[in-house]
C-alpha cells in the first residue's frame, strides 16, 4: 500500500512505511485516499472537486408571464381592440377570391360580395347580419368550387370523348 506520508509502495499488509518508517493505516485504505493526503502521491490522480450543480434554469412563471401570459401580446394577435369582439366572425373573403379564381368566377364573386359585406356589417354594429353573411360568402365559395370542379370534370370528359372518337375513327 502507498506511504500516506512519502508516497513509497509498501507490501500489502505493512504497519510501517518501509521507507520513512512512518505508522501506516490499517489496511485497506479507506476509499475518499484524495482527502487528506499530498496529491502527488504517485497516483497521478487529481482530486478534482465535483463541478458545482449547474445553475437551475430560470423559474417559468417570469418567463412564461413576460412572454406568453401578458394580455397585451393575446390582443395584439387575435382580437383587435377596436372591434371588441370576443369571436370575430371570419368573412372568409381569400377563399371567396382564391375560389374565385381558381374554379368559377360568377359563383365566387358572389362569395366575394358576401364576404365584404361581412366587414361592414361588423363595422355597423350588425353582428347577426355578419354572421349571416359570413354563412353565405362560405356557401358561395364551397359552390364556386363545387362548380369550378363540375365544369372542370365535365371538360375532362369532353376531352376524353373527342379522344376516344378520335382513335375510334
Ligand atoms: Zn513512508
Amino acid at each position: 500500500m502507498n506511504c500516506p506520508y512519502c508516497g513509497f509502495v509498501n507490501a500489502e499488509g505493512a504497519t510501517t512505511c518501509a521507507s520513512c518508517d512512518q505508522q501506516l493505516p490499517a489496511a485497506p485504505p479507506p476509499p475518499p485516499a484524495g482527502y487528506g493526503q499530498p496529491p502527488a502521491e504517485g497516483y497521478g490522480y487529481a482530486p478534482a472537486p465535483p463541478p458545482p450543480a449547474p445553475p437551475a434554469p430560470p423559474a417559468p412563471p417570469a418567463y412564461g408571464q413576460s412572454t406568453y401570459g401578458q394580455p397585451a401580446y393575446g390582443q395584439q394577435g387575435y382580437g383587435q381592440p377596436s372591434y371588441h369582439q370576443p369571436a370575430p366572425i371570419k368573412n372568409h373573403l381569400v377563399m371567396a377570391i382564391l375560389a374565385t379564381l381558381c374554379c368559377c368566377v360568377p359563383l365566387g364573386a358572389v362569395g366575394i360580395i358576401f364576404a365584404s359585406q361581412v366587414n361592414s356589417k361588423l363595422a355597423a354594429g350588425d353582428i347577426a347580419g355578419a354572421e349571416k353573411a359570413s354563412k353565405s360568402a362560405l356557401l358561395w365559395s364551397w359552390l364556386a368550387i363545387g362548380g369550378g370542379a363540375l365544369i372542370g370534370i365535365g371538360y375532362a370528359a369532353l376531352v376524353a370523348v373527342s379522344v376516344v372518337a378520335d382513335s375510334g375513327f
